[in-house]
């Protein structure tokens, strides 16, 4: 695809943190020894609400990695570069999702490693096929051979990474299977919630019990405007209906953010589904004045007057998309204006 070419012409080298010392008093997969929570000898019963924890409570274990655990059976490994950050959660030891960035790849081996992880993955689930999704699949093959799960909309980019794309990015075909409704490990039953719009074959999980929602890129701070290319607006707008209406008490998204009350994660999903809201009436005011895409695109865009109603944080990445990224955008609420029904 042209656009992740264009992209990777563009990509940084990774930044060359310096090596850390390994945290060698914490033990594989045990939480820090707080009084809120609970020890891995003495786990809560399955599906017991566990207490959630901020992001970032433990120190980093490698080299431009940070390992938490912001709740009970949940590892956050946050990789970052100068201009990015790419994220995958490890799942009851057993469970990842995501694999993050291609350029992340050394920093994930040696926390995998770490971690011991290599020994116990058994499955992993790709939310989408961009690269912080699927970035290292080849490398979770290698350590801990899982069976790789994805939405059918997203096997074939994984299956047949395109060579002026995900392939030129370093990723190497994986087989992958559609996904299953549910997927258990030994604390937690995650619903499979399909949440297409930032991509065709977009998805999160949730699991009912805790309330916590893993929702890839449906947050879409810090998304690459050319990850946009792909994406649709009202479809991403009955995603974050369906997101909103779980009530998550917890939220997980693709970079490592964590918000860890329900009334923040409500919060958060509400200003993305307001500027998508507004968007959407800008351009249904201006369409009838408008002759062209590019002319609806830009009278709604270069007018910054409704910009100042609503939040833009995590759109940013649309506003400063090339016009062409836009025009897509613009168009697919057109699609869905002129849907039958
Ligand atoms: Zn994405």
């Amino acid at each position: 695809m042209f656009a992740r070419w264009f992209k990777n012409l563009f990509q940084k080298s990774p930044a060359s943190a310096p090596a850390r010392p390994l945290n060698a008093a914490a033990p594989r997969f045990v939480p820090p020894a707080t009084p809120e929570k609970p020890s891995r000898a003495e786990p809560p019963p399955a599906r017991q609400k566990a207490p959630a924890r901020q992001e970032a409570a433990a120190p980093p274990v490698a080299a431009g990695a940070v390992v938490s655990h912001p709740a009970y059976g949940v590892i956050s490994i946050r990789i970052q570069r100068q201009d990015a950050a790419t994220a995958c959660y490890l799942v009851d030891e057993t469970l990842l999702i995501d694999t993050g960035c291609v350029w992340a790849r050394p920093a994930l081996r040696k926390t995998l490693l770490e971690l011991g992880a290599d020994k116990t993955i058994r499955e992993v689930v790709n939310t989408h096929d961009h690269d912080g999704a699927i970035g290292n699949n080849a490398l979770l093959l290698e350590l801990a051979r899982p069976k790789v799960f994805a939405h059918y909309l997203a096997i074939p980019e994984i299956r047949f990474p395109d060579e002026d794309g995900a392939a030129r990015l370093g990723n190497a075909p994986v087989e992958a299977e559609p996904l299953p409704e549910k997927l258990h490990t030994a604390h937690c039953e995650l619903e499979v919630l399909p949440l297409p719009g930032h991509s065709p074959g977009h998805i999160g999980l949730f699991e009912p019990g805790q309330r916590w929602l893993f929702c890839a890129d449906l947050n879409a701070v810090g998304a690459g405007e050319l990850e946009l290319l792909d994406a649709d607006g009202p479809r991403w707008l009955a995603s974050l209906d369906k997101a909103i209406a779980l009530r998550p008490a917890c939220m997980y998204d693709a970079r490592g953010a964590v918000w860890s009350q329900e009334n923040e994660v409500v919060a958060r999903l509400e200003r993305e589904r307001g500027f998508l809201l507004e968007l959407r009436n800008q351009i249904l005011q201006k369409a009838p004045d408008a002759g062209t895409l590019q002319e609806l695109t830009r009278k709604v865009f270069e007018q910054p007057e409704w910009l100042k109603r609503v939040s833009c944080d995590g759109w940013q990445a649309l506003l400063d998309a090339p016009a062409p990224v836009r025009c897509k955008f613009v168009r697919s609420f057109l699609c869905d204006m002129h849907a039958p029904g």
